[in-house]
């Protein structure tokens, strides 16, 4: 069984239409998937549709977080939601509020290098995304490529995009607490997504994960193309002191990123524990 458990189509920041990216799952061997687009669920019915015999599908989606570094701040991190309610009424509203965030700063971003002689149109960019999709900087970065600015969407994030970087806008993220009791309360599973993964920016402290867990945090992703062994050996070691599920999944996203789908992988008992947990978690959102 193999089994990749994030993932991103073109209802956010990967190349793949949902449609594509469960045939290019089919083509790397996988037996399961979850699309986990950032902030949005836009995406599930297409996969579902185009769903090949032989491969599952796991709805999900990826939540844009602001967590306490453990340090005194702040920190962005992500929070991966398995199996909610999409109907759920605060899960939409958040995201509906996300995208909204997501298309006003990427206009604040594109009107900043404009100013600097970088063109980049945000109404050419926002409206060549799909309905409901979740706008975000790979797509200034390839705005950027095509306008013969940069040579790849990683020159894009070095030169321009990046956190520490003078274009840089922020965004109002979801607390992180507030997340993991909204995907609880609709019947879902909540993963903290790459916690170490420095390539972003700052990474959060590993003793603030007890913390999460305290809250429902059901696991954390320990096998991400962005851990070095030694970041995956720290985290295996805090989840089986909180008890909490590993999982390993690839993260891909296409061309715009250089992991393939299948890259990294989750335990099938993992899973099962997932579905098992998702399964509790929507009898007590009926009864409670
Ligand atoms: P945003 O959600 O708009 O803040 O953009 C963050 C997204 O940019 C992440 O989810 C990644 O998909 C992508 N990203 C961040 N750094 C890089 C990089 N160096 N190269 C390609 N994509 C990146
Ligand atoms: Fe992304
Ligand atoms: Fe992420
Ligand atoms: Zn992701």
């Amino acid at each position: 069984m193999r089994i990749d458990l994030h993932a991103h189509s073109t209802a956010s920041d990967g190349t793949d239409t949902p449609a594509e990216l469960v045939a290019t799952a089919t083509a790397a061997g996988l037996d399961v998937l979850a699309l986990t687009d950032h902030d949005t669920t836009a995406g599930w019915a297409d996969a579902v549709d185009a769903l090949p015999v032989g491969l599952r599908l796991i709805r999900g989606a990826e939540f844009s977080c602001v967590a306490p570094d453990g340090r005194g701040g702040d920190v962005s991190v992500h929070l991966l939601g398995y199996l909610f309610d999409p109907a759920s009424e605060a899960i939409i509203a958040e995201q509906v509020r996300l995208r909204d965030e997501r298309r006003v700063r990427l206009r604040a971003m594109a009107a900043r290098m404009a100013a600097d002689g970088y063109p980049v149109d945000p109404d050419e960019v926002l409206a060549s995304l799909p309905p409901e999709a979740s706008a975000g900087r790979p797509h200034l970065a390839r705005a950027l490529v095509s306008a013969g600015v940069v040579g790849n969407v990683d020159e894009a994030f070095r030169r321009f995009l990046n956190g520490d970087g003078s274009y840089y806008t922020g965004r109002a993220d979801t607390d992180v607490h507030a997340a993991i009791r909204m995907v609880r309360a609709a019947g879902g599973v909540a993963i903290l997504a790459h916690p170490a993964a420095r390539r972003r920016g700052p990474v959060i402290d590993t003793s603030v994960i007890a913390d999460l867990a305290a809250e429902g945090l059901a696991g954390v992703e320990v096998d991400h193309p962005d851990h070095s062994d030694g970041d995956r050996a720290a985290l295996r070691e805090i989840a089986a002191a909180l008890d909490l599920l590993v999982t390993g999944s690839s993260d891909y996203h296409g061309t715009n990123k250089p992991v393939a789908l299948g890259q990294e992988t989750t335990a099938p008992e993992v899973l099962e524990r997932i579905e098992e947990l998702a399964a509790s978690s929507r009898v007590a959102a009926l009864t409670g």
